[in-house]
């Protein structure tokens, strides 16, 4: 069920959806239509229900005031579509307002229109807002920025960072406390595949990141580690950079640099496993999921490739999908294309 929608019909009493759920209070044991002119409960408290008979199989009784089940009036259609458009967004936050509309039985324009009318915002806003608010709770709930920016549906950082400001309030970096008492040094250069952004600690290698855009991987860098003391310093990037440019420049095989990783338990053994895939081949996710000893790891698989912090030490680059595809890559399609020929011919 989509709380989100069902909650703001609750606030604004909004009659149009009675009929079509109803709420329970779990203090007080009594549910209500959404019209109801009772005093606001507070949202910790509230329930969701799709009939009275489930309202009351859960214990709670109907409420005197707005008499729930009493009323037997059909619910606007255009109401169910909503819901169910809602309820869409909330499975999957990558369909388009195209798909949406399809689903619906209508021209975009006309889903647009139908569904900001019961709404209140564009179908775009609204998945938007739900990106945001499944962003904010992962990251709460311990998920590391990244890793819950991929979960939550945004391609890359930069769309949250674009959005961050008007939605969150604050930067996304600002939900994490990632990366405390570290110490990073980074320098950028250029390379075959664009920018390169280099970052290490005491300890060894701690991020890799390549793209067109050094500002932005540099934005990047510090989503990923917000609490650390960060500071440019070619000079202690300088031997770093030489060992991975040697690998690029097809020098070397390996990239034999020590790694400081800050990870999940699942994503330190996924990107252990792709340390041992060798030069020049490459592995299907459902193969490492299989190397992990559990099939149906396959998504959470592609999800540790899709969050790696170090391209290229941790060559999640030679991870494709089951059928040959390439699949995703971290920083761009094309450059893991390009590393793939380029290993496939050394
Ligand atoms: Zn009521």
């Amino acid at each position: 069920m989509d709380n989100d929608i069902y909650w703001q019909a609750v606030k604004k009493n909004d009659a149009r959806f009675d009929g079509a759920f109803y709420f329970g209070v779990k203090t007080t044991g009594i549910y209500c239509r959404p019209s109801c002119r009772s005093k606001l409960p507070k949202r910790e408290n509230v329930e969701f229900y799709s009939t009275a008979e489930m309202a009351e199989q859960s214990g709670l009784r109907a409420c005197r005031r707005c008499e729930p089940r009493s009323t037997g009036q059909t619910v606007d259609d255009r109401v169910k579509m909503v819901i169910r458009s809602c309820e869409l967004i909330g499975s999957d936050v990558t369909l388009t307002l195209d798909d949406l509309a399809r689903e619906a039985g209508l021209s975009p324009s006309h889903f647009q229109r139908t569904f900001k009318e019961f709404v209140g915002i564009s179908p775009k806003r609204y998945a938007e807002a739900r990106r945001i608010d499944k962003f904010k709770k992962d990251v709460r709930s311990g998920s590391d920025v990244v890793t819950a920016m991929y979960d939550a549906g945004f391609g890359s950082s930069s769309r949250l960072y674009e959005k961050a400001a008007v939605n969150l309030g604050m930067t996304p970096a600002a939900y994490k406390k990632g990366g405390a008492g570290m110490k990073i040094f980074y320098a950028a250069t250029a390379c075959d595949l664009g920018r390169i952004v280099v970052g290490r600690t005491a300890v060894g290698l701690c991020y890799v990141g390549l793209g067109d855009d050094e500002s932005m991987l540099e934005q990047e860098l510090k989503t990923e580690f917000v609490n650390a003391a960060i500071t440019r310093d070619s000079g202690a990037l300088k031997d770093y950079i030489k060992v991975i440019l040697e690998y690029l420049d097809g020098h070397s095989r390996s990239i034999e640099l020590p790694l400081d990783i800050r990870a999940t338990a699942f994503q330190i053994q996924v990107w252990d496993l792709l340390r041992t895939v060798p030069f020049g081949r490459t592995v299907s996710y459902s193969e490492i999921a299989e190397m992990l000893g559990d099939k149906n790891k396959v998504r959470a698989v592609a999800r540790a490739c899709a969050t790696n912090r170090i391209a290229l030490a941790i060559p999640c680059h030679r991870v494709v999908a089951s059928d040959g595809k390439l699949s995703g890559y971290r920083w761009g399609i094309e450059r893991k294309k390009i590393l793939i020929q380029k290993e496939a011919s050394a």
